[in-house]
């Protein structure tokens, strides 16, 4: 698929991947249905509240360090401006950096829309740029601003020749895209054609996408037995390190759905290599990773003989661990990178998946393919129950409801405590490393023992918590509730 870097604007997941936010059957059904073009989403008769595409793309490009978001909207769409003030600076903190990044929120009122503003929005990024001196300008729409066609690529286009650090339109129009995701494909096509500049030489760097970087020392440890440095994006990097990494020996991520269009767009614009590959999580999709890391770089030798010296010190261990998870049941609810690879994690564990849920699918990935954890699933024949819900709860408790698993995994909070409120023990695998490489697997192992024998606060939750739900509810079969988008 071909990104076009000359455009500010980047298609929905609906038009450019086929992605959907409704489905149910089972993961071969999808697969097959994906495949020979009859998959048609589903509507549903009834919604819970989703989240908006630009708290994606937006908190993703306010992360990197000393640049400026203004986010062009009613006050509401930039609520999200407090979490990310504390959240930037935290971060930068912790990893022993500053950031002076701000989010502004333009603030349009009933005027603004009627009469349009984009004289007051030329006024705000110049005083932005007086008072914060970002290194780059991040200046996005909104819904308010899409329906009134406020012409945000003509302010920022006039206002380049005024200030000397990049100023780039981010079109976020909530309402264009039901998938929060292609707000990561959103910040990636904001950085690729703002930032990135052409390649003057080669690197021994590795591109690596991530959130929130936690384990960005281990990484940077494995990585120096390669002669690789990691690059960490977009959580504290620097205008400078992005505008380099055209340069880099390949670029990888710790979530497909994550990094697929920026790994894919510096493969098809500067020829950098993208690991099309599982991820790094669990035994198999680490090892599978870095051998595909090995062929790329031209590093196979060494990083099979890390591999080898690794799995000495730490399969015995998982091997011990599984004997113990052998044969419970699983439900998990995730977006559907980790959905998938988490299965395939859980399987490696021996622990069966009998439903999941993705909050999203992709048919497939930007570079045209199937992505790489779902082939894993189906070319091992692994097949279970699946749906499509974009963090529908009421569903998920129907779900866990009918199969009342052994475990509930997500990524989301506020998924994990309708199952803790019903008494099922609930994993949160919000850390984006939590079961990267041989040691986390590890430890999720351990995590996962440790959950369903310690039973007593799903337990006592579930004793003095009044769920909202009827018993009619219970009885239902959530496919009838949706229906074929024609
Ligand atoms: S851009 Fe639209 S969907 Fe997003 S927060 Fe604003 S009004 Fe809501």
């Amino acid at each position: 698929m071909t990104i076009n870097l000359n455009s500010s604007n980047v298609g929905t997941r609906e038009n450019r991947l086929g992605s959907i936010t409704g489905y149910i059957g089972s993961l071969s059904d999808l697969a097959s249905q994906s495949e020979c073009g009859t998959l048609r989403g589903c509507a549903r008769c009834f919604s819970q509240s989703s989240s908006c595409l630009s708290m994606c793309a937006l908190s993703e490009l306010n992360r990197i360090r000393n640049v400026a978001v203004i986010h062009h909207g009613p006050a509401g769409c930039s609520v999200v401006a407090s979490l990310q003030e504390y959240l930037t600076k935290q971060l930068a903190a912790k990893r022993g950096v500053t950031t002076n990044s701000v989010y502004i929120g333009t603030d349009m009122n009933e005027r603004d829309t009627i009469f349009g503003s984009t004289e007051k929005l030329r006024d705000i990024v110049l005083q932005v740029n007086e008072r914060y001196h970002p290194e780059a300008i991040f200046v996005s729409s909104s819904c308010a601003t899409g329906i009134i066609g406020e012409d945000i690529d003509s302010v920022v286009d006039d206002l380049k020749a005024d200030i000397d650090v990049p100023v780039i339109a981010v079109h976020c129009e909530g309402f264009k895209s039901r998938i929060w995701a292609t707000g990561f494909d959103i910040a990636d096509h904001a950085v690729l054609s703002g930032i990135v500049k052409p390649p003057k030489q080669k690197r021994n760097t590795i591109n690596f996408k991530n959130f929130y970087e936690s384990a960005r020392d281990e990484i940077i440890e494995i990585f120096s037995h390669f002669d690789l440095e990691p690059i960490f994006l977009y959580c504290n990097s620097s205008i400078e390190e992005l505008e380099h990494i055209s340069e880099a020996a390949a670029t990888t991520c710790i979530c497909g759905t994550l990094g697929n269009y920026l790994g894919n767009g510096l493969e098809e614009k500067y020829g950098v290599p993208y690991i099309h590959s599982i991820n790094p999580l669990g035994v198999q999709g680490f090892e599978a990773w870095l051998r595909e890391i090995g062929r790329v770089t031209d590093r196979s030798e060494v990083i099979e003989n890390y591999i080898q010296e690794q799995r000495a010190i730490y399969i015995p261990q998982i091997d011990e661990i599984k004997r113990e998870l052998q044969g419970l049941k699983a439900v998990i609810g995730m977006g559907p990178g980790y959905t998938f690879e988490v299965t395939r994690v859980l399987n490696e564990l021996g622990i069966e998946v009998v439903w999941a849920l993705a909050w999203h699918y992709d048919k497939k990935y930007e570079d045209g393919q199937v992505p790489p954890a779902m082939k894993y699933l189906l070319d091992n024949q692994i097949d279970f129950e699946a749906s499509v819900s974009d963090q529908q709860n009421y569903e998920v408790i129907n779900i866990l409801n009918k199969y009342k698993p052994d475990l509930f995994l997500s990524r989301h909070p506020g998924s994990t405590v309708w199952a803790s409120k019903q008494g099922i023990p609930a994993v949160s695998v919000q850390d984006e490393f939590m079961i990267f490489g041989y040691k986390h697997t590890l430890e999720f192992a351990k995590t996962l023992l440790d959950t369903i024998r310690n039973r007593s606060f799903e337990d006592n939750l579930a004793k003095r918590v009044k769920l909202p739900y009827t018993e009619w509810w219970y009885q239902q079969n959530i496919a009838s509730f949706m229906e074929s988008i024609k």
